[in-house]
């Protein structure tokens, strides 16, 4: 699943290319994938309107759309957001499809078919019920360290499902939230109550330094993650734990070790992670 560093890296990619650009006409290949307005509305509303800014939110992408319309759309699982020639073969993942005034197409492809797409006027932003509930953003400039710890202050539970909490702050998913507590030395099932004022300016540091280094890495593809080009990211390669049981820990030669929790896998190197 894309997260932060993934849709800050297709934003990078797809601004430029689509920033100014009018969008002539819109085919909906799979209505499921428009929650709102119902897809022949959406296609009617968002035709001959043209695209002044991408936005990030969280694992979210914003499209401003002239006409203060805000287009948002959510990869979920396997969703990727394609600029790409029109002669270029469409498969059956080809969802949606947007003809830009250039004669190139923005295309949402998902094989999984979890993604989303919901157009809105951009005033209903603040309010909307995928939006209103998030935490702020994992690289927030007014999330500081003070404010971080302040958060943590009275969370009961373990770390990592608080980390991956999107109430909480958004844009950390199960690679990243693995990689942060590996950085800062924390066991991933230790109780957030059980955290010193050190371990928490660690664990801050942590996530901003390994969500900034995974963007310069242009985001971490394991299966099936491109960016708005169809450029795979490299951060996969400088992976401590995530997806590395049974191999050694870089920084002291134990064995990473993986834990079933929730659902997902925690990744771990038992010495260093207490
Ligand atoms: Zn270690």
């Amino acid at each position: 699943m894309p997260e932060l560093p993934e849709v800050e890296t297709i934003i990078h990619s797809l601004r430029p290319k689509v920033l100014g650009r009018t969008i002539e006409r819109v085919d909906v290949l799979l209505d499921k994938v428009i929650r709102e307005p119902e897809a022949e509305q959406f296609a009617k509303h968002i035709s001959g309107r043209t695209i002044t800014g991408v936005e990030r939110r969280g694992k979210h992408l914003l499209f401003n759309i002239t006409g203060s319309l805000v287009l948002i759309v959510h990869l979920r699982m396997t969703g990727r957001l394609l600029y790409v020639a029109p002669d270029l073969p469409r498969d059956k993942y080809t969802h949606v499809v947007f003809h830009l005034d250039n004669g190139k197409e923005l295309r949402f492809h998902d094989m999984r078919q979890f993604g989303t797409m919901d157009l809105i006027p951009a005033d209903r932003l603040k309010n909307f019920h995928s939006l209103n509930k998030l935490g702020p953003d994992a690289l927030d400039p007014s999330l500081t360290r003070d404010v971080f710890k302040k958060m943590l202050k009275g969370r009961t539970g373990q770390i990592k499902k608080i980390l991956l909490d999107q109430t909480f702050i958004t844009g950390i998913g199960n690679i990243y939230a693995n990689e942060i507590l590996w950085k800062a030395r924390i066991h991933p099932e230790r109780s957030a109550t059980s955290l010193t004022p050190r371990d928490l300016g660690r664990l801050y540091h942590a996530m901003r330094e390994v969500l900034k280094t995974a963007i310069d890495h242009r985001g971490t593809t394991i299966r099936d993650y491109v960016d708005g080009e169809g450029n795979p990211g490299s951060f996969q390669e400088l992976l401590a734990v995530h997806g590395r049981e049974n191999q050694p820990c870089p920084l002291c030669g134990n064995f990473i070790v993986r834990v079933k929790n929730g659902g997902r896998s925690a990744y771990f190197c038992p010495s260093c992670q207490k």
